[in-house]
């Protein structure tokens, strides 16, 4: 209950009226502990809004009335079980989806994604990514459209996801190293034109491709339940990182925190394309292992497929395991220098990084607790992520955004 004081009149009709307030209220933080999985019964979600279990009967029955959520009243008991069961919570498995929009180095992903990060339908396309970003994002914005037409699904909204820093408020894609595009390009002012003119509902956001990696683990995957939560991940091409905190993306003043590829992490290490050099963005992604294993890059595949098949395919191999060491001695060193300023409960490692984490665990651990003060003393846990299309899953959390703050108003 808030301490402050109502400025309602008293009188007939207030407690109703009242009660239909905080009914409403509680509609979207209820919506997000069934999308998070964190409410898995009528029963946790009475306790975790701290509500009566009338109006979290009634915020329940809401939900489901705007086709968001499945309540299954008649939950089969569990053999030996006293007492009735709670009536079990779910998304709706034929609900509404955002269009979730991801470009990266080697072609670009369109998928529709429901509540609970599921991925409801995709179409891959294109390797070679146009140097005019309206072509790119008007083919994969028509991509979108088609999987929609395809499942006859409501869109609420679209999400595009992209391998540079997004500037804010203006949403301009800063740096596109590894795409053609222009620097600066405005990014999300073109998508929302692509989504307008493809006659599609709802609002069109766009962000940093492993900020929203970062998001949609925290939601649904190896981030779950970390306060602190440190994103470190490869794309295709180059490195990037995010901080979650208290479940809020940390993006800086302008949306250009944690931009992590460029921590130098070899003095005498290549040069990078941001004019330093040695940075991890060069001496930690695809490429940089491909190259340290003397594999000449084909052009057959994405370069994140052939570093990863590497280590998977040909880990016993002495070149292979020298390489991927090197690697994991420069991440582990890049990671140590991010533990001791952020202090992070939880590392989670994408792309190229999860599959060096998997190769040589306790490697990477050690360097990372070797070189870290808070790594020594206490050892932060570092995980893989484990959804898969990560980026894409936190693109359509920004367009679900808007719903999870307000079902009602958002749907209406
Ligand atoms: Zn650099």
């Amino acid at each position: 209950m808030s301490g402050k004081a109502d400025p309602r009149p008293a009188g007939k009709g207030t407690t109703s009226r009242t009660r239909l307030d905080r009914g409403r209220g509680a509609l979207g933080p209820a919506l997000e502990l069934v999308h998070t999985g964190r409410a898995p019964t009528r029963a946790v979600l009475t306790a975790e809004l701290g509500v009566t279990r009338a109006t979290a009967g009634a915020v329940a029955a809401e939900l489901e009335a705007l086709g968001l959520i499945r309540v299954d009243a008649r939950p089969g008991a569990a053999a030996g079980s006293q007492g009735r069961p709670s009536h079990r919570l779910s998304v709706a498995e034929d609900g509404p989806v955002a269009l979730a929009a991801q470009v990266h180095s080697d072609g670009f992903r369109a998928a529709l994604v429901g509540l609970g990060g599921r991925i409801v339908a995709t179409a891959p396309g294109c390797e070679v990514i146009d140097a005019d970003p309206a072509k790119v994002l008007g083919s994969v914005v028509a991509a979108g459209a088609e999987l929609l037409r395809e499942t006859g699904r409501r869109c609420v909204g679209a999400g595009l996801a992209v391998p540079s820093a997004v500037a804010e408020p203006e949403g301009l894609a800063l740096n596109p190293l590894h795409l053609a595009w222009p620097a600066g390009a405005p990014v999300r002012e073109i998508f929302a034109g692509q989504v307008r003119a493809a006659g599609l509902d709802g609002p069109a956001f766009a962000a940093n491709d492993v900020n929203l990696a970062a998001l949609a683990e925290h939601r649904h995957g190896a981030g779950r339940g970390s306060r602190d939560l440190l994103c470190v991940a490869t794309g295709h091409r180059g490195v990037g990182g995010a901080l979650v905190l208290d479940g809020l993306l940390h993006s800086g003043s302008s949306g250009l925190a944690l931009e992590v590829g460029h921590l130098a992490v070899n003095p005498d290490g290549r040069p990078c394309h941001c004019g330093g050099r040695g940075c991890l963005d060069v001496e930690a992604d695809p490429l940089a292992l491909l190259t340290a294993a003397g594999r000449a890059p084909g052009p057959e595949m994405s370069l994140l497929k052939q570093a990863d098949d590497l280590i998977r395919g040909q880990y016993g191999e002495p070149d292979v395991r020298i390489a991927a060491e090197s690697l994991i001695d420069r991440l582990g060193l890049g990671l140590a220098g991010l533990v001791n300023i952020l202090n992070p409960d939880r590392i989670i490692l994408g792309g190229l990084h999860r599959t060096l984490l998997e190769a040589d665990p306790n490697r990477l651990r050690a360097v990372v607790a070797d070189r870290s003060l808070w790594g020594r003393s206490g050892g932060v846990p570092i995980l893989a992520c484990t959804l898969d299309h990560n980026s894409l899953v936190g693109a359509a959390e920004l367009a679900w955004q808007p719903v999870l703050d307000d079902p009602l108003g958002a749907l209406a």
